[in-house]
């Protein structure tokens, strides 16, 4: 057996273009839908993806705006700043791009945002909607990962879903949605007794751990689905997932790549909840 590939590139082209005819739709109303990041400090890392954001933002018509503060930003500075775009009614999304520096508490941060423009779903109030049901900006990377499933026509409901992971932004929240597809949804974690035990009992596997190539073919029953969200730099210089690409993609019947997979539907699922909030907040469901 070959997985079939499941490319995260081409589907999230074609979220972006259903989205970019969506914004226009909404643009002749008069509302532009407008994100804001905020970046503190100069990881490079985090500069990549914040332009990479605003760049998609205006590709697909959406008014975008990065306020970068210095590393000594104070939180109190930081804090004034959210308040103020709590109030301007030109931007419907706000996102913290993390990490902060350490001077600076994430947690009152996130929280400072206002729920209504949480356009990473972080919020308490967000994650407290999401885990009961309720209609809820979804946090991007999980959601990314279960439209790829979806618009790769996988089944999900009744399958047995294995996520190895359990951070706040990617492990707990895609086992949650895979629950609300109806999923039968186990959670493995670094304290895990005999791992491959249980991943081998995976329909479709989630992999979000932070180790390359950590899961090889001994941990996935043949036919089985991966999904690997781990993106790692090798020590020379490849980029690579938490999964062994090639050993898996023998036994797996569909797999997705690193990079191309579930890296590019992060930022997809950002602008689609942009566009959400900017609804959602003029009023129209
Ligand atoms: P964290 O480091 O926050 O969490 C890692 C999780 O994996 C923890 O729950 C940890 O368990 C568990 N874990 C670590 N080692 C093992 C192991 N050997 N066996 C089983 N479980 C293990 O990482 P994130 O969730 O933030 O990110 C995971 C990966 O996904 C990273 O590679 C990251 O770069 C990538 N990522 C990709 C995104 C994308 O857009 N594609 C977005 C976000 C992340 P414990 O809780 O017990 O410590």
């Amino acid at each position: 057996m070959s997985g079939q590939i499941i490319s995260g590139k081409a589907i999230s082209e074609t979220i972006k273009s259903e989205l970019q005819a969506q914004v226009a739709k909404l643009v002749e109303q008069g509302i532009k839908p407008g994100l804001a990041v905020i970046i503190v400090g100069e990881n490079p890392a985090s500069q990549v993806y914040v332009r990479n954001k605003a760049r998609t933002c205006i590709q697909l018509g959406m008014h975008s705006e990065i306020h970068e503060l210095p590393e000594s930003t104070s939180e109190e500075a930081l804090l004034q700043l959210i308040a103020d775009l709590n109030q301007n009614q030109s931007i419907h999304g706000i996102l913290v791009q993390l990490p902060l520096p350490k001077h600076i508490h994430e947690q009152h941060v996130l929280d400072a945002i206002d729920p209504g423009k949480d356009v990473d779903g972080f919020h308490p109030v967000q994650v407290g909607n999401m885990v009961i049901g309720n209609r809820s900006y979804l946090p991007c990377t999980p959601n990314g990962v279960i439209e790829l499933l979806k618009r790769s026509n996988i089944e999900i409901a009744g399958k047995h879903a294995v996520v190895v992971g359990r951070s706040n932004i990617v492990g707990k929240p895609v086992a949650m949605l895979l629950l609300r597809e109806n999923a039968t949804v186990t959670i493995c974690h670094s304290r895990t007794a005999d791992l491959a035990a249980i991943t081998k009992q995976a329909d479709i596997l989630v992999v979000a751990i932070g180790r390359a190539e950590a899961i090889t073919a001994e941990h996935i029953k043949p036919g089985a689905v991966v999904i690997d969200v781990g993106i790692n730099r090798t020590e020379d210089g490849r980029l690579v997932g938490d999964v062994d690409f090639a050993s898996a993609q023998a036994v797996s019947s569909h797999i997705t790549p690193v990079p191309g997979g579930v890296g590019p539907m992060t930022i997809t699922m950002l602008m689609f909840n942009t566009l959400d909030a900017a609804r959602t907040l003029n009023g129209i469901v």
